[in-house]
């Protein structure tokens, strides 16, 4: 824990997105689903829609566990 200590989040801390620093998911491999998403993402910040972005992100993380994850990397992602 650093900067949020003392704030109560119902998600890890450690992959929660809270926009500091931005640590924004990437498209992964040519996948079109990644590629459409960092494009609506994109979308949303050309028009400083910053709530837009974020869902944006939670998509694509959601996508990204469950398309590109090894099963040990999904392992350690839950285990908190
Ligand atoms: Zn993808």
């Amino acid at each position: 824990m650093s900067m949020a200590d003392g704030e109560i989040y119902p998600r890890d801390p450690d992959t929660f997105d809270y926009g500091f620093p931005p640590k924004d998911p990437q498209v992964v491999g040519d996948c079109p689903t990644c590629a459409e998403l960092v494009l609506r993402r994109g979308k949303c910040r050309a028009v400083n829609n910053r709530s837009g972005a974020s869902d944006m992100n939670v998509l694509l993380r959601e996508h990204q566990d469950q398309e590109h994850m090894t099963p040990e990397q999904r392992a350690r992602t839950v285990i908190l």
